[in-house]
């Protein structure tokens, strides 16, 4: 049995899809369903012997000792984290409690149940803490790629929480020995993925004739990996990883925000022709031609981070992991996703989806 957090989030939800169709290992699943958390993500394995969910916080202690007492887990994947940077612009004191509070936490009581483990099951127990690029700063133009030897230099409230977690989770490898692994990822994108986050809102505005904002000139570049990826390599970094370390994982894939804005307009423009569903532009008017005429810059982020790329020699060296997927073939599918599923869009855009959690996990 692993404990996965978060696991009905973007990640966690392809992970542990991923997980059950090709192992037989039971996964508990401890997700606290903020906005962000969709339990419908994980329909398809819902009545599975090998899944089990937890509806709880990772803040809350009494109900962590529970989970490691009850669950017994031979490891911890931790992906449960406020993860938008806009939102910690606005109010960072939940990234504050969740990353770090709850990261805190989370591993004190897997140090608890690790010391009450013996030989073999203390020596394989293993906690992977799933962090961000985001952590290492910006880079100028020039600047090579981050290393796992980069110093931290976080610049937005998500970013230092998330540095903030990383470095509780060296401390405690430092400090008890407790057997960590970090893993600090570039951008994903693929199915489940919020539409608040760059590519589903592209793909979501585009199919509704919204404006697709852009931020400042778009030129910000980040390096992108398809999720199932970024989902190979956790699973690489829990069996082969080692102890202490941290990996870098990323898809030598760097790319400019209104380039990928583009490419995923050019995709529509085939999959999805204006010419069987015609769209007006919301501020003219005027038909429009090609997706790509809905972009619309607007003010920039303040602290905006220009670049960030991922130096994955280490994991690819040492592990022997390499994405699957290039740029293309993974927007092609997720772009084939979004339009398979827009009741799925649907449901998290107009809130329906929340509904369904009340009914089934906060019964009155
Ligand atoms: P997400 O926002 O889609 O999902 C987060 C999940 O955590 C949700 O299911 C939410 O309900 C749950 N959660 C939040 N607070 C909780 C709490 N206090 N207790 C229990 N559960 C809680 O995030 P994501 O994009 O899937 O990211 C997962 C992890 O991967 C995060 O730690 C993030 O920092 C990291 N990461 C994300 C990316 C990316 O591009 N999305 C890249 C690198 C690293």
């Amino acid at each position: 049995m692993i404990l996965v957090t978060g696991g009905a989030g973007f990640i966690g939800a392809n992970f542990i899809l991923q997980w059950l169709a090709h192992r037989d290992e039971a996964v508990v699943n401890l997700d606290a369903l903020t906005y962000a958390g969709n339990p419908e993500n994980l329909r398809s394995v819902e009545k599975s012997d090998n899944y089990r969910f937890v509806h709880g916080d990772i803040t809350d202690a009494d109900l962590l000792q529970q989970v490691f007492a009850r669950y017994r887990p031979r490891a911890v994947i931790h992906f449960a984290a406020e993860s938008h940077v806009d939102r910690s612009i606005h109010g960072p004191e939940a990234f504050v409690h969740t990353n770090v509070t709850g990261t805190q936490r989370l591993l004190d009581a897997a140090r608890r149940h690790w010391q009450h483990l013996d030989g073999h099951d203390r020596e394989t127990f293993r906690f992977v803490h799933v962090s961000t690029d985001e952590v290492y700063g910006t880079l100028g133009p020039d600047d090579p790629p981050f290393r796992e030897t980069t110093p931290y230099a976080p610049n937005s409230p998500y970013a230092a929480s998330k540095a903030g977690s990383d470095h509780l989770v060296r401390a405690y490898f430092h400090t008890y020995g407790l057997p960590v692994l970090t893993t600090n990822c570039s951008n994903n994108y693929g199915p489940f993925q919020f539409p608040e986050k760059l590519i589903p809102l592209v793909i979501a505005n585009a199919l509704a004739g919204k404006r697709l904002p852009i931020y400042g000139d778009g030129r910000q570049v980040r390096d992108w990996l398809y999720v199932e990826d970024h989902c190979r390599a956790i699973e690489r970094v829990l069996k082969r990883g080692r102890v202490g370390e941290t990996y870098n994982i990323g898809g030598w894939n760097e790319m400019a925000n209104i380039d990928i804005v583009r490419k995923i307009c050019a995709v529509l423009d085939r999959w999805a022709p204006l010419a069987d569903t015609p769209l007006k532009h919301p501020e003219t008017g005027v038909a429009i031609g090609h997706y790509a005429d809905l972009i619309a810059f607007v003010a920039d982020r303040p602290g905006h981070d220009r670049r960030y790329a991922i130096d994955a020699r280490k994991i690819e060296t040492e592990l022997g992991w390499t994405p699957e997927e290039t740029f293309d073939t993974g927007i092609g599918k997720t772009v084939k996703w979004y339009l398979d599923n827009r009741g799925w869009v649907a449901r998290v855009q107009d809130g329906s989806y929340r509904e369904w959690i009340a009914q089934h996990y906060n019964p009155s």
